[in-house]
């Protein structure tokens, strides 16, 4: 069984607090694409994604800063620092270590992302307050989600969220 480094277990820590154990008041709104933790001691940006393809919870690592190699002219870039080989099950494996079944993983080594999915779902508040996102704004029912009226957004700041720095 691998370790976590430190700063990687405090940011999955915090991101399984909020998607399993955090009451989410109810005006609040969470968009589907859930909470982004930055770890920036090993160039990383962890998403835990509350509802992805229905009830599903996905924990994703994405590098959070690419750089790029120039392979030639009319030659696609490729990513110089991929997630490394093994690092995908590697956070599968912390995950299951924390006692999180999963059910099936995605991309990773060669790729820049790598995504966990996991079998029990988050917290039925949260759940709700995605719900709310997806109903969209009651006065404003033509715009939706993507009203931008201060009632409206003023619900997505509602969501509580982890003390650790979110990304951008
Ligand atoms: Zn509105």
């Amino acid at each position: 069984m691998t370790t976590p480094t430190a700063g990687h277990r405090a940011v999955l820590d915090a991101g399984l607090r909020w998607l399993y154990e955090t009451e989410q008041p109810d005006n609040a709104w969470q968009e589907h694409h859930g909470l982004l933790l930055r770890a920036p001691a090993t160039n990383r940006l962890y998403g835990f994604i509350p509802a992805n393809d229905g009830r599903r919870v996905v924990v994703a690592v994405d590098v959070a800063s690419i750089a790029w190699i120039d392979n030639g002219p009319n030659e696609l870039k490729t990513p110089a620092n991929p997630l490394e080989p093994g690092e995908l099950a590697a956070l599968a494996t912390d995950l299951r270590a924390l006692g999180f079944e999963v059910t099936s993983t995605w991309n990773g080594h060669p790729q820049t992302t790598g995504s966990v999915g996991l079998a029990r779902t988050a917290h039925p508040s949260l759940l709700a307050a995605v719900d709310r996102a997806h109903a969209g704004c009651l006065a404003h029912p033509r715009r939706g989600a993507f009203c931008d009226c201060d009632a409206w957004r003023a619900g997505y700041d509602r969501v509580v969220r982890p003390a650790l720095p979110p990304a951008a």
